[in-house]
């Protein structure tokens, strides 16, 4: 079985290499099974389109042009690329696993695993 992601939609990340490296973003898409991340405009890709008359179009001997551009995408990273920011100390942390207590009983969570810090992740 694959290994649960350390990092999940919702969390705040630092990229970790490429040309956005040092940059944070929220994830917005999390594909455990790809490990891949989607993290927002972040890693944005440029996709060019050109115009080209659109299939079916041409009725009444009209034809529809669909218009071409260049569009920005954000195109998922790998997620050994990110890293968590702790909400707690603002730093990219590993990020450690601890049991603590609550009122439904023991949990495990995600901690910060910055020495001087070592808080829960999750809010
Ligand atoms: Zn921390």
């Amino acid at each position: 079985m694959a290994q649960a992601m350390k990092v999940r939609k919702g969390d705040v990340v630092q990229i970790l290499s490429g040309k956005d490296r040092g940059k944070q973003g929220r994830i917005i898409e999390a594909d455990p099974k790809k490990r891949r991340v989607l993290v927002e405009n972040l890693n944005v890709v440029k996709r060019h389109r050109r115009p080209r008359p659109m299939k079916d179009a041409s009725r009444m001997g009209q034809t529809q042009i669909q218009p071409g551009g260049i569009f920005d995408l954000s195109a998922p990273v790998d997620v050994s690329n990110v890293m968590v920011v702790c909400p707690t100390c603002n730093r990219a942390t590993r990020v450690g696993y601890e049991f603590r207590e609550s009122k439904d009983g023991r949990m495990k969570v995600r901690v910060c695993k910055r020495a001087d810090c070592r808080e829960v992740l999750d809010r």
